[in-house]
């Protein structure tokens, strides 16, 4: 009830067009009001969900420009925390790609001061892990700085520092990315040899043919040498054994050669191997005992399109094992949007440009079901009461998270919720959009369906304030609502938090609120002021425990 005076203003019921009187709420891209997330909050989001595909409300370009702004403000109000928080999420594998960590280093390394340069400049080898994070951040620092003495050194460090077997291991596997190669790279550092060996390594990419950008034909292997043009200058007794392994599988002309040489050198892999042998299911059969869990991921529809997985096979009793191993996957830093990322293709049976088919085998399907969850690490259970709501509404059908085709923000929350589903005994999950959607899903479904069954949903309206308004109205009792969205909320006549007061005060249960924002744009529906609720970044690899800890904190 209102009087004349508090129909106009009041704290206690604010339509969402409105902010909320007494509070520095925003106006969303959708016209309703909400918090604005600080920038800390901003890298976070960027860090973990990229801006691929952009946002409904912003395209990719928009959407990159602004959280590059945010990025920039956190460097300048302190670059050494900013740096500490690129590398802390980078290096615990907590995003499901490292380009955007790649970026956010580059702009500290050309855009921090002094400090902040040299801390951006020293974590290089600790973001740029692999040969082809490095030629990522090389391309991205020359948009923000020029080849100075610290980026010499950090380039050169970042190979004087590897040990000769691992530095070998790295300029055959990874030898070229965005117009980047070892030699240029090289090149433009010239760093001076740590060791003999180190030095031997340098004069052998810059004089290697097959350290090329180009791959190299048939015709012209068997016409060769194309080797190594000035063989003089190396001395090659220093070079490490790989280094020969890798030279004699880029010679080979015929399929059976290949297979003879991985099965007498178990460090040859895939990326070593030129692409005309890559078709064949006896390659990747000899492969596949040492193949890595990345590179397993990455080519079950092209083991399973030549013919090596197939019902029932052993290979596919290999590869399912392999991925249901919880050790393996977590060594390998196996994000669960990798895995989810596989699934939903796999399934499919056809690549994105259609070139290659495959009739996806079922016990691969399940294993990759499993491997989502397993990904996630260990998630505690709380014995709590959840209603975990989906936000259903057309806005969350657009953009991808990570860049993941058919991974919308709105589908990849469902699988979200699903991992404290499944962990949990009390919950129930809903979805919303202008209304409450029934949602019915389960963790006992496999993610594959659950995706489709999402996908159906019909799109409507947004308010944010639904789940709690209908936990009231039904008597649900709930001790943790955890609401997967975009906070782009404008259609309710009441605001979230102030429908979630309202759920404490008349079921005294002190409810908490869990957002998680599923777009890096600027919103939250979560009152910053407000210790029972908490903001979280959906698909960082540590959600689901945060969203646990918080809720019996
Ligand atoms: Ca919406």
């Amino acid at each position: 009830m209102s009087t004349r005076y508090s129909q106009y203003f009041q704290t206690q019921e604010t339509p969402q067009s409105q902010p909320i009187p007494g509070t520095d709420q925003v106006e969303n891209s959708a016209g309703g009001f909400a918090w604005e997330v600080d920038d800390w909050t901003r890298l976070d989001r960027f860090l973990i969900l990229g801006t691929e595909g952009g946002s409904y409300y912003a395209s990719e370009q928009k959407l990159t420009v602004e959280n590059a702004e945010a990025v920039m403000r956190c460097i300048k109000a302190d670059g050494g925390r900013a740096v500490k928080r690129i590398v802390e999420i980078s290096e615990a594998g907590r995003a499901p790609k490292n380009d955007p960590a790649l970026f956010a280093l580059a702009m500290a390394a050309g855009m921090g001061d002094a400090n902040t340069k040299k801390a951006a400049l020293e974590a290089l080898p600790k973001v740029a892990r692999i040969g082809t994070h490095l030629f990522t951040f090389l391309e991205n620092v020359q948009g923000f700085r020029g080849w100075g003495r610290g980026l010499r050194r950090a380039v050169s460090n970042w190979y004087n520092g590897k040990g000769a077997e691992q530095l070998a291991y790295q300029l055959v596997k990874y030898r070229q990315r965005n117009n980047w190669s070892h030699r240029d790279a090289l090149r433009l550092a010239s760093p001076a040899p740590f060791t003999p060996t180190h030095n031997a390594l340098y004069r052998w990419v810059v004089a290697s043919e097959v350290m090329g950008e180009r791959e190299v034909s048939r015709q012209e292997r068997k016409d060769g040498p194309m080797v190594v043009k000035k063989y003089n200058a190396i001395n090659r007794e220093l070079l490490p054994a790989i280094v020969s392994s890798f030279e004699a599988v880029q010679q080979a002309t015929e399929a059976k050669d290949v297979v003879r040489l991985i099965g007498s050198n178990s460090n040859i892999s895939w990326e070593m191997i030129p692409t005309e042998f890559l078709g064949e299911a006896k390659v990747w059969e000899a492969l596949l005992p040492n193949l890595p869990m990345t590179a397993l991921l990455r080519n079950l529809a092209r083991m399973t399109a030549n013919g090596l997985i197939a019902p029932v096979s052993d290979a596919a009793r290999m590869v399912a094992e392999r991925l249901k191993d919880e050790e393996r996957i977590r060594k390998a830093r196996i994000h669960p949007i990798a895995v989810l990322g596989a699934l939903t293709t796999y399934r499919q049976g056809h690549g994105a440009r259609g070139q290659l088919s495959w009739e996806p085998v079922a016990e691969v399907e399940d294993a990759l079901d499993q491997a989502f969850y397993l990904s996630f690490g260990n998630v505690t259970a709380t014995g709590k009461r959840w209603l975990l709501a989906l936000d259903v509404s057309g806005s969350m059908n657009c953009g991808e998270i990570a860049g993941m085709p058919g991974l919308s923000p709105r589908v990849a929350s469902a699988a979200l919720a699903l991992v404290t589903a499944r962990i949990e005994q009390r919950y129930a999950i809903t979805g919303f959009s202008h209304q409450m959607v029934p949602i019915d899903i389960s963790p006992r479904q496999r993610l594959d369906d659950v995706v489709n069954t999402i996908s159906r949903i019909p799109m409507g309206g947004t308010d944010c304030a639904l789940p709690m308004v209908w936990a009231l109205q039904n008597k649900v009792e709930v001790d943790t609502f955890v609401v997967y969205t975009d906070s782009e909320t404008w259609y309710g006549n009441v605001h979230p938090v102030q429908a979630l007061r309202d759920y404490r005060r008349k079921t005294r249960i002190p409810a908490k609120l869990v957002v998680v924002g599923m777009v890096a744009n600027s919103f939250s529906i979560a009152d910053p002021n407000d210790v029972g609720m908490l903001d979280v970044v959906g698909f960082d690899t540590a959600t689901p425990e945060l969203i646990s800890d918080f809720s019996v904190r």
